[in-house]
């Protein structure tokens, strides 16, 4: 039993002080409503999953004075947002944009609450969101979005129309923010005028673009370059609204690059939870979430041993959950039908890899999309191919080199491809990509012969290893045309004291759902013991 002043303070303008006594209107006094809410109120979360959205969950946990453990199966927590080291140099497996970076936002608030923005993390000095090249054209989505325009208006004037209307919608979507106060179903009429002021022109740009999909948006353009360039960044079946909201966050400053990286920001989040007193169980698969009576009583993990607890929250893939952790027969209708129709709600992967490059060898910046000589990957065709380069992270590689990575779409039909090849296929089929995508590199960026050396490369096999996603996937459901978007409550039919906090519960997932998700599970949970978060 952990000592009350342990305990972190449960006022709402927390003294944050673990000592037990703040200094209020000068004078020293000690926190006493934190004692009483800690000595004779204390229940007990488990956390199965130490990602964003279960390290959320736990943060937020331990704010509304609860004991809290988290489970996490791998060495380190982080989940999918995630880094790892290779020859002297650091791979960054996440983060292309943070959305809710934008001080004052609710999001931002969120992000600092949790430890993964702290007064000091700097932020990547990024002015481009992504470059296409198509029939020996360039062209950039920047920040600066007049500078996109004038652009795209050089490069296609006979697409003026199109262009000023795409732009002219972005900027009314500069403001859209997503709520983060309390979960959707919660809110009332005050939350949604508020919400309102934030949206007002997001009705515009749901009429324009949200019953279309990016193929439609790109074949509304008559440059090719600029056809290519809508289809590059998300897969095609993307509803368009959803990249336009995407856009508008570069262009708005509130989807930064934390310095960093992935892992950087998810330690500083397991710091925060340590500190608050929070016990993170790292390579401590769970195998059961146990059920009695209709009730979560706690969890059984992998070596046998039993955890009890008032509450329980699976903070893993959903399908993990359903599938191993309590049974597909709590799986209802919903969740039944997005997992059963796959062409109705798609999802993605990719087939990753990374160089260590001579920097002046490299003459490109941020992530380039570009068409290259036809190879197969997972058995799909590929005719174009992306390169990120992390000339921001001098850090991530040893003087003079950089970090460059290379993404290669892959949706269902593949992820059976790879899981179907058994140790020395499935090597070898890594390779032969490895090389076709090296060839490509060298052809597309000659200056980089003799210049760049192979660090790893990883699957959608490897997500469904190291995460248990489901198909390889890491981000939610895809939102398409005609279809409605995905959400749930987080809560299982049939099952009391049980939450779900991932990205899964609302598409199309991401960090700001999985941290939202976090906070959501505990917003429920204090509601019903009459506590605050
Ligand atoms: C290449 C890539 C790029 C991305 N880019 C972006 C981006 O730019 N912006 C953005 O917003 N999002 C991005 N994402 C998505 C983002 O990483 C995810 O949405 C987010 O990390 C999901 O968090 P989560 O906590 O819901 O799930 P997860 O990260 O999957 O966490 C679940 C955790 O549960 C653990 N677990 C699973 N089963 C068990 C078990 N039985 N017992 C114990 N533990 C278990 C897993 O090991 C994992 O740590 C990207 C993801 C990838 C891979």
């Amino acid at each position: 039993m952990e000592s009350w002043n342990s305990m972190p303070c449960t006022l709402k303008f927390p003294c944050q002080n673990r000592s037990g006594w703040q200094i209020c209107w000068g004078v020293m006094k000690t926190c006493l409503i934190r004692r009483k809410t800690m000595g004779e109120n204390k229940k007990k979360i488990v956390i199965v999953g130490g990602g964003i959205a279960g390290l959320s969950a736990g943060i937020y946990g331990r704010l509304a004075g609860y004991e809290v453990d988290i489970y996490e199966k791998n060495p380190v927590a982080g989940g999918e947002c995630m880094g790892w080291n290779r020859r002297g140099c650091h791979i960054d497996n996440c983060i292309h944009w943070l959305t809710g970076t934008k001080p004052g936002t609710g999001l931002r608030r969120v992000w600092e609450t949790v430890g993964a923005l702290e007064e000091s993390t700097e932020f990547a000095d990024c002015d481009i969101f992504y470059t296409s090249i198509a029939g020996g054209t360039q062209v950039t989505l920047w920040k600066d979005l007049e500078k996109t325009q004038a652009e795209l208006l050089k490069i296609s004037p006979e697409d003026e129309i199109e262009i000023k209307k795409f732009v002219q919608h972005v900027r009314y979507a500069l403001k859209c923010e997503m709520p983060v106060e309390k979960p959707m179903d919660a809110m009332g009429i005050r939350d949604y005028i508020r919400m309102g002021a934030s949206m007002a022109d997001m009705p515009k740009v749901m009429k324009e673009y949200g019953s279309m999909d990016l193929k439609d948006l790109a074949g509304g353009f008559k440059h090719p370059a600029l056809k290519a360039l809508f289809t590059d960044y998300l897969p095609e079946d993307y509803v368009a609204s959803s990249f336009l909201v995407s856009y508008a966050t570069i262009v708005s400053g509130n989807g930064e690059i934390p310095k960093g990286g992935s892992l950087a920001m998810a330690n500083r989040m397991v710091k925060r939870f340590r500190n608050l007193g929070g016990k993170l169980y790292c390579s401590t698969p769970v195998s059961r979430i146990l059920i009695e009576k209709g009730k979560a009583v706690g969890i059984e993990r992998a070596d046998k041993k039993t955890v009890l607890a008032d509450y329980v929250i699976s903070a893993v893939d959903t399908m993990e959950m359903f599938g191993t952790l309590i049974g597909k027969k709590y799986m209802d209708g919903k969740w039944k039908s997005c997992y059963a129709d796959s062409e109705k709600y798609p999802l993605f992967s990719a087939v990753q890899m990374a160089f260590d490059v001579e920097a002046g060898a490299y003459e490109g910046k941020g992530t380039i999309f570009f068409p290259c000589i036809p190879f197969e990957a997972g058995g799909k065709k590929v005719e174009r191919i992306s390169v990120k380069s992390y000339e921001y992270e001098p850090g991530f590689a040893p003087a003079g080199k950089m970090v460059l990575q290379v993404n290669v779409p892959q949706f269902d039909k593949e992820y059976f491809y790879w899981t179907g090849l058994e140790g020395k296929e499935y090597k070898r089929a890594k390779e032969e990509v490895v090389k076709a995508v090296e060839e490509r590199l060298l052809a597309q960026f000659p200056g980089l012969k003799g210049h760049m050396e192979f660090l790893d490369c990883w699957t959608p096999v490897t997500y469904k290893r190291y995460c248990n996603a489901y198909h390889g996937a890491y981000m939610g459901f895809i939102t398409k045309k005609g279809v409605k978007s995905f959400r749930v409550k987080g809560t299982v039919k049939g099952v009391k004291n049980l939450y779900i906090a991932s990205q899964w519960i609302m598409a199309p997932g991401g960090l700001p759902v999985a941290v939202a998700a976090g906070k959501f599970a505990l917003w429920r949970i204090a509601r019903k013991d009459k506590r605050n978060i």
